[in-house]
């Protein structure tokens, strides 16, 4: 059996489902196939929560309508006017949404945002019976358990692997349709994994059932060395380890959510990573593998960072205890360190730029003299050579750096980049 998961941008129109459905005619063993919201969805339904919660009435109805058109036209696209695929969970979001929101953001979050998977998994459902690819669609918040951490969820690996086998075995679907991104607490109150976890939901699975192997299908060729939207002249990868992977989504590389890799090491599970554009082309396998440092150097971009400085006030040295200090306040705001350096009187991380940040430099400001710098920039160049490393910080202004055996690190002042 096989887990296949599509994103967003594969299913954004009717074509693309058209396109998902030509995909996996192609395979004849048992699928189950994990898909995200369709198109920006995600973002359309964080407009939605952001009116609900604000009690703006005109802004709601609007921001429901779009998303409501959206979904309609594709609908009528794939099957002509009368479908009514939708009636029913339009029926139970607009319910939810003339309800008075709870004071908890990201509880009402949760139960509004997974509409998006909830609609487009019954739309491709919908079509692929509708075309003779016979198939069930699967509520899988009925089967990954999480806690309520909400927005962030954690798995309970022990439910969800005695739920989910249990089901799927029971099953004699060649082709099960289900959501990526979305979870259920114990009290069936939904859940969702962080966003951009359809990825993660899909590891999940895979490690669950025992998968041959997870495909996730993106508009890329595969894993490439560089982000093509920064960098254009990116190549593919044709193979990864785990281990490089997982270094890769550290340092922020956006194909891959950053859980995605360890349900699918644990059971030696390989990750192919495809393009949905060109289907039949070989994508990238990441797999047990002893990778040694021939790789061409890869690079990772994060921007919108932040760098802080922190000297303690007495000029005492930044000792384990002050160490401790700093990250329990980070960690405490939830605010993620990319990159830390450290001296006698220094102590200096990058971090993405957000709104806990303000917050988190206040309270380190009781202890210690802080001074930060906005508009930086985090790049991580992997197997690095002078000359990638000439090509990334030449016309750039360097702000700090850290370079070890494999990996060189530079936090550059933003500004154009010209490849
Ligand atoms: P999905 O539709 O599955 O959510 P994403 O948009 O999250 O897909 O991931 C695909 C995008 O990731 C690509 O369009 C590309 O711009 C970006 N990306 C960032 N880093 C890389 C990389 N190293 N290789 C390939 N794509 C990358
Ligand atoms: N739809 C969710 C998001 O956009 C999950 C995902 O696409 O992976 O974040
Ligand atoms: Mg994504």
């Amino acid at each position: 059996m096989r887990v296949f998961k599509f994103g967003g941008a594969s299913v954004k129109d009717a074509a693309g489902v058209k396109n998902l459905a030509q995909i996996i005619k192609r395979y004849a063993d048992q699928l189950v196939v994990v898909v995200s919201a369709m198109g920006k969805t995600t973002n359309a339904m964080e407009t939605i929560v952001e009116a609900y919660m604000n009690n703006q009435a005109v802004e709601l109805a609007k921001r429901f309508n779009e998303v409501k058109v959206y979904h309609l036209q594709i609908v009528e696209e794939l099957f002509g006017q009368d479908n009514a695929c939708l009636q029913e969970l339009f029926n139970q979001l607009e319910l939810k949404l003339e309800s008075e929101p709870s004071l908890n953001y990201d509880f009402e979050y949760d139960q509004i945002v997974p509409f998006g998977e909830l609609m487009s998994t019954t739309i491709i459902s919908t079509y692929l019976n509708e075309t003779g690819m016979t198939n069930k669609w699967l509520d899988i918040r009925k089967y990954i358990r999480t806690d309520d951490c909400y927005r962030s969820a954690n798995i309970d690996w022990p439910l969800t692997q005695e739920l989910l086998s249990r089901k799927i075995k029971a099953t004699d679907a060649p082709l099960v349709i289900t959501q990526g991104f979305i979870g259920s607490t114990e009290t069936n109150l939904t859940t969702t994994l962080g966003r951009e976890g359809s990825d993660f939901t899909g590891a999940i699975i895979a490690h669950v059932l025992d998968a041959e192997s997870l495909a996730i299908w993106k508009d890329v060729p595969g894993v490439l060395n560089a982000d093509p939207r920064w960098y254009p002249r990116a190549v593919k990868i044709d193979e990864l380890s785990y281990w490089e992977a997982i270094e890769l989504t550290y340092y922020g590389a956006q194909v891959i959510h950053p859980k995605t890799l360890k349900p699918l090491q644990n059971k030696q599970i390989p990750l192919l990573v495809n393009s949905f554009i060109e289907p039949e082309k070989r994508g990238t396998v990441i797999q047990s593998s002893e990778q040694s440092g021939e790789l061409q150097p890869i690079f990772v971009l994060k921007r919108n960072q932040v760098l802080i400085s922190m000297s303690p006030k007495d000029f005492s040295f930044i000792i384990e205890e002050s160490m401790s200090d700093i990250f329990h306040i980070f960690s405490e705001h939830r605010i993620k360190l990319n990159m830390m350096q450290t001296s006698a009187l220094n102590f200096s991380v990058c971090v993405d730029d957000s709104k806990r940040l303000k917050a988190a430099i206040d309270e380190l400001q009781i202890q210690f003299d802080v001074r930060y710098n906005e508009d930086m920039e985090l790049v991580t160049i992997r197997h690095y050579t002078d000359a990638a490393i000439e090509e990334i910080i030449a016309n750039k202004e360097v702000v700090d750096s850290q370079v070890s055996r494999k990996t060189a690190r530079y936090v550059l002042k933003a500004s154009e980049w010209q490849f």
